[in-house]
């Protein structure tokens, strides 16, 4: 499928110094008030790019695809995750880094995914959108891109010295040598870096959409970009891209509330093809110790149903036997999510689901992080 490609190269004098890759795929970024249907609606990049001229100041290249169908990220789907990775891997060798511009509702959704789509991932994979479309006075959108864009184009400092030695390292067609400052899939928004995986969206107002409860930041942006290294996962030099593009559709949430009843959890387990139900529980991982319930799960269990115990606290994390109340659930063969986050817990289930068809093997590797999703 040809992309809608555009190439913004720096007006700033010398070779750039790294290339970055962007992918257009919608949201409230682009969009634009249409007054005859009073609601917002995507707008093609070309459009876009006028209002943002400070991009050739960048000293590095930039090539923008849009995506054949530019989406409210309402509309996100496996399909569109897989497209997005495979893209990633067909320009992997070329670029150096990639950007996302997403909406906002499901950004972090498609971060886990792809954080455990991209197997082997070495290079940054940063995604952002805005809260106020990029033709607002007051939008957020060109901080948060430009920014995305200086992390995605961040290298380390002790490398690139290594490398002026030798300029021919530095090439606009060549990967580089040196080693990027954030080689894994995150979101970036409103000054923060978050691990993909482990954000959440929350805030539909304010500019501070996205947040990660269980796991620190991964930067900061003020006068200077102050990178978080400890908590950044490290360039392995000899990692090797592999993607995962299967993932199972046949997964769903369950979110507990006091007085859920019988026919209601029997209707969601019992859904025909159902393999994995991700659990939200209360607390520490808590549920009703019904009888009815806790046979109903198992009885899904006992059939190769997988089931995910994900809190619905943002903060803090599963302890299955902590209380008399998740006993049980670790007796039945319920996976404890520890200190996952929803998003990331039902595509971590969709990727395994599609790699491994035994459930004893996909609870074995469900309960074990893969992408640094839990701890
Ligand atoms: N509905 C929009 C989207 O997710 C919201 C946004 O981008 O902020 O595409």
């Amino acid at each position: 499928m040809p992309y809608k490609t555009v190439y913004i190269n720096p007006t700033v004098p010398g070779r750039p110094r790294t290339s970055v890759f962007v992918i257009y795929t919608g949201g409230t970024f682009g969009m634009v008030y249409d007054p005859k249907a009073s609601q917002l609606i995507p707008f093609d990049f070309e459009r876009v790019l006028d209002r943002l001229p400070e991009l050739h100041r960048l000293d590095f290249e930039i090539t923008l695809i849009t995506l054949p169908e530019i989406i409210d990220s309402s509309n996100m789907k496996p399909a569109i995750w897989v497209e997005l990775a495979q893209i990633i891997q067909k320009n992997y060798e070329q670029y150096d880094s990639f950007v996302i511009l997403h909406g906002t509702d499901t950004m972090s959704y498609t971060a886990s995914a792809l954080s455990f789509m991209l197997d082997g991932l070495n290079k940054p994979v940063i995604l952002t959108g805005a809260q106020l479309p990029i033709g607002v006075a007051r939008s957020d959108a060109r901080e948060n891109f430009i920014t995305a864009l200086e992390i995605a184009a961040a290298v380390d400092a002790a490398a690139v010295d290594a490398a002026a030695v030798d300029d021919s390292t530095v090439s606009s067609t060549n990967p580089r040598s040196e080693k990027p400052i954030v080689p894994e899939v995150c979101v970036y928004f409103n000054s923060l870096l978050l691990r993909g995986n482990r954000s959440t969206k929350q805030e539909s107002v304010q500019f501070n959409a996205f947040a990660s409860e269980n796991y620190p930041h991964l930067a900061t942006a003020g006068v200077s970009i102050d990178y978080n290294r400890p908590y950044i996962r490290p360039y392995q030099p000899n990692q090797t891209l592999s993607l995962h593009t299967v993932l199972d559709p046949n997964v769903t949430i369950l979110k507990l509330f006091p007085g859920i009843t019988q026919p209601v959890v029997e209707s969601i387990v019992n859904i025909r093809n159902l393999r994995g139900l991700v659990l939200e529980t209360f607390g520490a991982g808590n549920a009703p110790t019904d009888s009815w319930f806790l046979d109903t799960l198992k009885d899904a269990i006992d059939r190769g149903v997988v089931v995910f115990n994900v809190s619905q606290c943002e903060g803090g994390r599963v302890t299955q036997g902590q209380y008399q109340t998740s006993k049980q659930l670790l007796q039945i063969g319920v996976v404890s999510g520890a200190d996952i986050t929803t998003e990331a817990a039902i595509t971590k289930l969709m990727v395994l689901l599609g790699q491994e068809h035994d459930p004893a093997i996909v609870r074995r590797l469900l309960a074990q992080p893969i992408s640094g999703e839990m701890s």
